[in-house]
């Protein structure tokens, strides 16, 4: 008889070999109890009813987790932007919908923390974005406040092409905010809206991005639309209006122009999206190694690994998931501002990669494992469903990662067969 302890699912990253840090470590080994005690059980009510998994976010405030990328000083966890994928990739193994909100939220510490630092600003911007950023904090790490993250508008801004058509028009004390936001994630859940935005201005220029803190409840804030999707449901990424909406001065998470320095050189951000799809390739696979050998939860004990097919089917998965998280890792290390071509270049295939695997893994899932293993009573179908979203997710699309890819690879800057 195995002990609990053997139960337990093994980390996706070992320490020793990957030579974690012992925070690393640590904070991955949180998130997985978290996941494998409560969010893997609740997973299915997410899901099935599309409603946001608060349930789960009262866990991470209560954990301290919600505050991983809070600064160590302002009482988080400091984690940069590889601690933050680790650990976050543990909880996408047992609820997609909960690890891609996390995204969202955890953005909005990590942007203006670990980031932030790294980028060129004046003292006087420094010392005021120091200020404003405590406010924001504290608001996370005592209140468990959550933070959402809604940048795309159905138009070419959120692939980063234009300026962002939602508008600050700057007044007396503040800014006035109107636009249409698309699929903003944790729509009426979260307290916060950390809205991407343009200054308003005769040229409009996406270097006069600004990146306010909007309160849900703010006057002229209103979730619109429907959410009835295939996939990531629990995410419930509804529709957000802005009607004149005034905010503060202090609402501003960055200074004008600094998260524009970010989106250029810092480009590993837009990586951030890939954890919860990393844990969801390891899900499938781990559910079709617990299947051939009889031993899902609920399943009757029936062995089917002995079928040469079967076996092969694994490997293949296997190789794949390997082949995902070693690139993955890699990219992870090599975050950092003003990355060499070679990085971004590989930050791109890494995307790419851990998209389309998530959603091939749990299609050989399915495929591999049978009929009764695509049953709603059991997760594999919903990791499927959740799967296929990852290669939508803007600005690095699975289409637009190929797009640069080959473009960037023939072409240095400033060049054209002109
Ligand atoms: C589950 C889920 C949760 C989401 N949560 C959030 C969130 O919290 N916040 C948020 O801001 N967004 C969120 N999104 C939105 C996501 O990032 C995309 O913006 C959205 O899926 C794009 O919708 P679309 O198909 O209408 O885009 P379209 O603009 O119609 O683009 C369709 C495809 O065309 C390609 N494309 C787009 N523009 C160009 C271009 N200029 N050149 C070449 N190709 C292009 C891309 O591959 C893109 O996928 C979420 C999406 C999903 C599926």
């Amino acid at each position: 008889m195995a002990s609990r302890d053997e139960q337990r699912d093994a980390p996706m990253f070992d320490p020793d070999y990957y030579g974690l840090t012992g925070e690393q470590a640590a904070l991955c080994t949180a998130a997985r109890r978290l996941g494998e005690e409560s969010f893997a059980s609740r997973a299915d009510e997410w899901d099935r009813d599309a409603i946001f998994p608060m349930a789960n976010y009262r866990d991470l405030h209560e954990t301290g987790l919600l505050a991983v990328c809070v600064p160590k000083e302002h009482g988080g966890h400091g984690a940069d932007l590889k601690t933050y994928s680790l650990m976050a990739a543990e909880i996408g193994r047992y609820c997609g919908s909960t690890a891609l909100t996390f995204n969202m939220h955890v953005s909005s510490c990590l942007w203006t923390g670990a980031l932030a630092d790294d980028l060129p600003m004046t003292a006087a911007q420094r010392r005021e974005h120091n200020r404003r950023r405590a406010l924001h904090y504290d608001r996370i790490v005592d209140k468990g406040a959550i933070y959402a993250q809604p940048f795309s508008e159905g138009g070419a801004a959120a692939a980063g092409f234009r300026p962002f058509g939602t508008l600050a028009d700057r007044v007396e004390g503040g800014w006035v905010i109107n636009g249409k936001k698309i699929f903003a994630s944790l729509a009426g859940s979260a307290d916060y809206y950390g809205v991407l935005c343009t200054e308003k201005k005769e040229n409009l220029s996406r270097r006069d991005t600004m990146y306010f803190a909007v309160p849900a409840d703010a006057e002229g804030v209103s979730v619109i639309g429907d959410w009835d999707p295939l996939g990531m449901r629990g995410t419930v990424s509804r529709d957000l209006l802005f009607e004149n909406v005034f905010v503060s001065d202090d609402a501003a998470l960055m200074p004008k122009g600094v998260y524009f320095e970010a989106a250029t050189r810092w480009p590993h951000m837009f990586t951030t999206l890939t954890p919860s799809y990393m844990g969801i390739a390891q899900a499938a696979y781990d559910f079709t190694v617990r299947y051939l050998r009889g031993e899902v939860p609920g399943m009757p004990p029936v062995r089917r690994r002995m079928y040469p097919t079967k076996q092969h089917a694994v490997a293949e998965m296997l190789i794949a998931l390997e082949q995902a998280k070693a690139l993955w890792f890699q990219m992870l290390g090599e975050a950092r501002p003003n990355p060499s071509k070679a990085s971004v270049l590989r930050a791109y295939c890494t995307q790419y990669t851990v998209m389309e695997t998530a959603n091939d893994l749990c299609q050989k899932a399915i495929r591999t494992c049978g009929g009764q293993s695509m049953l709603k009573s059991l997760p594999l179908e919903r990791l499927y469903r959740d799967s296929r979203c990852g290669s939508l997710m803007l600005p690095w699309t699975a289409e637009l990662c190929i797009d640069k890819l080959g473009r960037e690879a023939l072409y240095e800057r400033g060049e054209d067969d002109e």
